[in-house]
């Protein structure tokens, strides 16, 4: 076996080729996992995609991987098809001998007694898992600003944000620091991060992915997904996370559809393409974003696809429903943490003892604003008095969405529409104004509240800055959406290597930080 050199070259690789040369004995994946940690180490102090880096885990895992290979034979054979690859993993998913915080205070310096069910299966396919990545407070937000261990930069731009919650994880991808990530996605976490990283994500079908050990913000709006810079990498990574999961009571009993092999195909002739008459246009969407919308469907029209426009009037509410479903959620489990059971413990400064002071002082002192201001809004829309007016009608909007997806995948196989409405904006742009955060995941929250799939895929640039395009399809057919989109990147030059030429040298930024 032959060892390359600790190349730039390497870590721009696909994950996918990245896999072919590590089974092709072209390179080890020491010196694959070392070239990601050499990036990590420089790029870390102007990026902070990372809150927690396992080098000598990642090491490991590596030099394991190499050993059955150069011995060869059946385990050799049997080594899955990204053994070798490394990984990074939002720190909203817990994992044995690494800290996880979901960049709370509250939990900071906490280890998980066990792996969550993703990152076991992560492990028996020996992915060397580089560390943890850094998202908004228990993925409360859409920047990564609302973590309590300092915001992550888009490395399109440091003085930019990278989407959120899981910044980290799509900058570290963009930033070439890991090939591979793990995301969560309640209301857009994957997809908004990627429109604004240039980074391929998925929200794969409800229950398509187990969430055991995904630490909860939304229960019944969560979901673990890839993140990658190519539509097949996300597939293959897709393909082994996902799958039944009895510890998980909300897993659908089928197994994983074929995603790689919708992933290869790109013929798009004769599909049926629906724009979202309410995503695609209207106040907030900026000109270069719908330009470069449009640009998309041209292309795909140019390919043979049918281009219809579909009615889906309920999606007006979608924002509001949800910022009173998650927050009732969040309230009700976020109250685990408690300081008495796990995490951190405050003590009151003076006065007497009691366990709710305790529990008060822990955490007023270990929650951010903006947790704080969503336990606040969902104990009351689930308060009595006020349960039927806020909750129940939350829910009743969130039926009448999914009726409306239920009559637009009758007139079209996938949909469409920009992910978000703008490209990556300033940090401290929005910080003081949540309602204006929260628009940003106007497009993303639907999907959730319905329970199906989507995607984003990078759409070129503007002003520089990359534009991402959303396809959703039905419950279960997540193959449907990692179809269209690897013909879209397809049509736009290929596995986005059009993008990645113009995404500027890290290695000249520095920030202080
Ligand atoms: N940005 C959305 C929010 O703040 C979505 C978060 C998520 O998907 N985790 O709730």
């Amino acid at each position: 076996m032959t060892t390359t050199p600790h190349s730039t070259d390497l870590i721009r690789l696909t994950a996918a080729e990245m896999a072919a040369k590590l089974r092709a004995g072209e390179i080890t994946s020491v010196d694959l996992t070392q070239a990601h940690l050499d990036r990590i180490e420089a790029v870390e102090p102007t990026l902070n995609a990372f809150l927690h880096v396992s080098a000598e885990e990642a090491l490991t895992t590596a030099a394991e991987v190499d050993k059955i290979r150069v011995a060869g034979g059946a385990e050799a054979e049997k080594l899955h098809p990204l053994a070798g690859v490394p990984i990074a993993i939002k720190d909203l998913i817990v994992t044995k001998g690494q800290p996880t915080t979901a960049a709370s205070k509250i939990l900071e310096g906490w280890m998980s007694p066990y792996d969550a069910t993703v990152v076991e299966k992560i492990r028996e396919a020996k992915l060397p898992i580089l560390g943890k990545t850094n998202l908004d407070e228990f993925a409360m937000g859409s920047s990564t600003e609302h973590s309590a261990f300092g915001p992550t930069r888009n490395p399109w731009d440091i003085e930019r944000i990278p989407g959120g919650s899981g910044g980290g994880s799509a900058a570290a991808v963009a930033a070439f620091e890991a090939p591979l990530a793990l995301g969560t996605d309640t209301g857009g976490s994957i997809r908004e991060p990627g429109a604004f990283t240039g980074t391929v994500g998925t929200k794969p079908t409800y229950g398509g992915v187990s969430r055991y050990g995904a630490i909860a913000m939304a229960s019944s709006l969560d979901q673990i997904g890839p993140v990658t810079r190519t539509v097949e990498d996300a597939a293959l990574l897709h393909e082994l996370i996902g799958g039944h999961d009895p510890k998980d009571s909300t897993s659908l009993p089928e197994p994983v559809p074929a995603l790689v092999d919708a992933a290869r195909t790109h013929d798009v002739a004769g599909k049926k393409i629906g724009v979202i008459k309410q995503l695609a246009t209207g106040e907030g969407y900026q000109q270069g974003v719908l330009d470069a919308f449009n640009s998309s469907l041209d292309a795909l029209r140019e390919a043979g696809a049918e281009i219809v426009e579909v009615d889906c009037p309920s999606f007006d509410y979608a924002l509001g429903a949800y910022y009173l479903i998650m927050p009732s959620e969040a309230s009700s489990n976020l109250a685990r943490y408690d300081g008495v059971r796990y995490g951190t413990r405050v003590l009151p400064e003076e006065g007497p003892l009691t366990i709710e002071r305790v529990m008060g002082a822990t955490r007023a002192a270990g929650f951010g604003e903006e947790v704080k201001r969503r336990i606040i809004l969902g104990t009351y829309a689930l308060s009595a008095g006020y349960y039927d007016a806020y909750y129940g009608s939350a829910q009743k909007i969130r039926t009448l969405i999914q009726r409306d997806f239920d009559a637009a995948f009758e007139q079209a196989d996938v949909l469409i529409s920009p992910t978000a409405p703008t490209v990556a904006f300033k940090m401290g742009e929005k910080t003081d104004d949540p309602m204006a955060m929260y628009l940003n995941d106007i497009a993303t929250i639907p999907a959730n509240l319905a329970g199906i799939p989507g995607i984003n895929v990078p759409a070129g640039l503007s002003d520089g800055l990359p534009v991402g395009i959303q396809f959703l399809a039905p419950a279960k057919e997540d193959a449907r959406v990692y179809h269209a989109a690897a013909a879209l990147e397809e049509l736009l030059g290929g596995k986005g290597e059009v993008i990645w030429q113009q995404i500027p040298d890290l290695a000249s930024s520095s920030v202080d930080v």
